[in-house]
């Protein structure tokens, strides 16, 4: 049913329970009358959620990605392995044209330095980071078959299936407090997941039987280096890590000059509990990560101004927890309500936009939503993801984090090797500084073998000159105080550690920069690609078309000659050098098949232009081009077909100017 006759449906049934209960019906019929009228309303709230775009037939992608080997599933002659998935031809050819764009649109534009790092990170740097101990999730498991599921899904999907089953006979607070539990689900502890599991009566999805208290699972892999099996290294879970790791060197590289960015394309791995959607949550995908280093009281970015005025569809932490609304404002004004914490970070929510956009991202299905305070990490500032809504729901395909100095810092403070950039000034300033002096025999005779923890908060009080004064106003104080470092105290007395304020004139000071990360998750963007491109030619469902825009599509143009008759060889064979010679990818298909199914088969790789060969070229030295979207037609001199294909794919001409100089053909069916 269509959504006016669902509304109509509705209101005609609202009336015929009214109408029972006024006229004091069997209760029975009351009853029966309502669960269809709630069945009703359930089906018209889910129209309501799926109204944005076209209704996707996702039997028949997903036929398409693996019949042409866009995405196939890895190991599949052994049966598979949940969460790997391989790209055929077109799928990595696909791929590489969207890192292509990605390169071009954020890396050349800003000057950012791109590196490869590896994949097998030793123990030490990722204990540092914190993955080692921190980069897990709830697992709750199947009391009855010990099969393990992912917590925040089951109650994510649990509350999911509540609302669109009953949702309609729920006052709005209610749906409202439900829905908050489902936004939460991500960021409870152990605890309160199982409070939540407890109180709506969760079981396991495959036998119904009661779950497990959730456990925290740790996602990465774990691997030996060397044969000696001492010593343990991972698989890295984001690419980031490499990047602060050559923090130093990059920073040299790029004259000492704060802000820059540094970006890495490259695999991550993470042993997800429950792979699910295709490439939406695998256990290996391809991540795109910059980082952005700026001085951590100025992030202000130079560009700002050109991308002032994008407008940007918003869901900020406040309304997620209120209206659950978006809202549509200016990149400017967003950064001046702080609702963006700061300008740099603004500026790469900008310019991921326009970048989806590129790609074929269609733009009502995008939204950039904040993290809740309780899902963001604790060293971050404010956290943007880019959502995009897919099949599935919104399907987080880029994070956007202020990571603070966290990542520098910590490395810093366990490699002792500076990590910090150097802010010249103009003339030399007074500043005041922290001056710290360490009593160390007296602080090596009390604390002993914890000499290294205490180490460690001492550092962090030599960092941080207000923690460092706060310190020294207790001490003043009492005489004594506890410096607290990883959950454990230590008793410090007036004659081990002080501090005091000086003035010194400095021409220059050292800072350790803050780090602004957009972070794109490859596969996301693809299936976002492949579900917000594919569609059906009308009246006939099973021709599907991929309409990637030219810039990423695999294949540019098809080159189709009419029949298999010799004389079109030659013309098809100068064709392809000269379009190759442009760097433009092709495919021929002289095969003996007729022409619409030529077309057919083009379209379904997303192929933008096909150029027919026929009988009159020969005489009129002219070709047919396709445009694969609107299937219209021109004549156009084989002189000048290539360079006029190219400039349809790079965009400085489109398909309409073009048919004011070459008229559109007369339709003709395509069989
Ligand atoms: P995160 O570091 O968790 O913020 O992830 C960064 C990006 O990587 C996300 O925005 C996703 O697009 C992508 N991503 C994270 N986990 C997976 C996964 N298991 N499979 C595919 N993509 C993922």
């Amino acid at each position: 049913m269509d959504r006016d006759s669902l509304v109509a449906a509705v209101a005609r049934q609202g009336a015929l329970v009214r109408e029972l209960k006024k006229n004091g019906g069997a209760a029975k019929d009351i009853t029966a009358a309502v669960v269809i009228l709630n069945d009703l309303k359930a089906q018209l709230n889910a129209l309501a959620v799926e109204a944005v775009g076209p209704v996707l037939n996702k039997k028949a992608l997903e036929d398409l990605l693996v019949r042409k080997m866009f995405v196939v599933p890895s190991f599949e002659i052994y049966g598979g392995v949940a969460g790997f998935y391989d790209f055929g031809p077109p799928g990595a050819a696909l791929k590489g044209n969207l890192l292509n764009a990605w390169r071009r649109h954020f890396l050349m534009e800003d000057d950012v330095l791109e590196i490869e790092c590896t994949n097998i990170m030793p123990e030490v740097v990722l204990k540092t980071s914190g993955h080692v101990d921190r980069f897990t999730d709830l697992m709750a498991k199947c009391t009855k078959s010990g099969e393990c599921y992912r917590a925040d899904k089951l109650v994510e999907d649990f509350i999911e299936n509540l609302l669109a089953k009953n949702g309609s006979t729920m006052s709005s607070e209610q749906q409202e407090k439900h829905r908050l539990v489902a936004t939460k689900a991500e960021s409870l502890s152990p605890e309160e997941m199982h409070a939540v599991i407890q109180e709506y009566g969760i079981l396991s999805p495959g036998h119904g039987a009661p779950l497990s208290f959730p456990m925290p699972f740790n996602l990465m892999f774990k691997c030996h280096i060397g044969p000696e099996g001492s010593h343990v290294g991972y698989l890295r879970p984001e690419t980031a890590q490499g990047i602060f790791l050559n923090f130093r060197r990059l920073l040299e590289y790029n004259a000492g000059k704060i802000p820059f960015g540094c970006a890495q394309i490259g695999n991550a791995f993470r042993n997800e509990i429950a792979p699910r959607n295709g490439l939406v949550r695998v256990r290996e995908f391809q991540q795109a990560e910059i980082e952005w280093f700026v001085h951590p009281e100025d992030k202000s970015h130079a560009k700002f101004d050109l991308v002032g005025d994008q407008l940007l569809t918003l869901f900020p932490k406040n309304l997620q927890l209120t209206t659950g609304k978006t809202i549509q404002l200016s990149v400017r004004e967003a950064v001046k309500q702080k609702i963006i914490a700061n300008e740099s970070l603004a500026y790469y929510l900008a310019r991921t936009s326009s970048f989806v956009k590129s790609i074929g991202i269609d733009m009502e299905r995008v939204r950039f939503r904040q993290h809740l305070d309780t899902e963001m990490a604790h060293y971050a500032c404010d956290c943007w993801d880019l959502e995009i809504l897919l099949s599935s729901g919104w399907v987080e395909c880029a994070g956007h984090a202020d990571r603070s100095c966290y990542d520098l810092q910590v490395h810093a403070a366990k490699s002792k090797v500076e990590m910090v950039g150097t802010l010249k000034y103009d003339a030399p300033r007074a500043v005041e500084l922290v001056n710290i002096k360490l009593n160390k025999g007296k602080i090596g005779k009390s604390f002993k073998s914890d000499m290294a923890i205490v180490n460690k908060g001492l550092e962090a009080l030599s960092v941080d000159g207000k923690a460092a004064l706060s310190f020294e106003a207790a001490l003043a104080a009492t005489g004594s105080a506890t410096l607290k470092v990883d959950g454990r105290e230590f008793l410090f007395t007036r004659d081990m550690w002080s501090a005091t304020k000086v003035t010194k004139m400095m021409s220059e000071e050292k800072f350790m920069p803050s780090v602004i990360e957009p972070s794109f998750g490859v596969g996301r963007i693809l299936t976002a690609v492949f579900e917000h491109t594919f569609y059906t030619r009308e009246g006939d469902e099973k021709r599907g078309v991929m309409s990637f825009p030219p810039i990423i599509a695999p294949i540019k143009v098809a080159i189709l000659p009419l029949s298999t008759a010799k004389e079109f060889t030659p013309v098809m064979q100068q064709l392809e050098r000269e379009l190759r010679s442009m760097g433009i990818q092709t495919k021929s298909d002289a095969s003996s098949v007729a022409i619409g199914r030529k077309y057919a088969r083009v379209d379904e790789l997303g192929v933008p232009f096909g150029v027919t060969i026929d009988f009159e070229t020969g005489t009129d030295k002219c070709v047919t081009v396709r445009e694969r979207d609107s299937c219209a037609q021109m004549r156009i001199p084989l002189a000048k077909i290539s360079s006029i294909l190219k400039s349809l794919i790079e965009g400085t001409l489109t398909w309409k100017e073009l048919s004011k100089t070459y008229p559109i053909l007369e339709a003709k069916k395509e069989e």
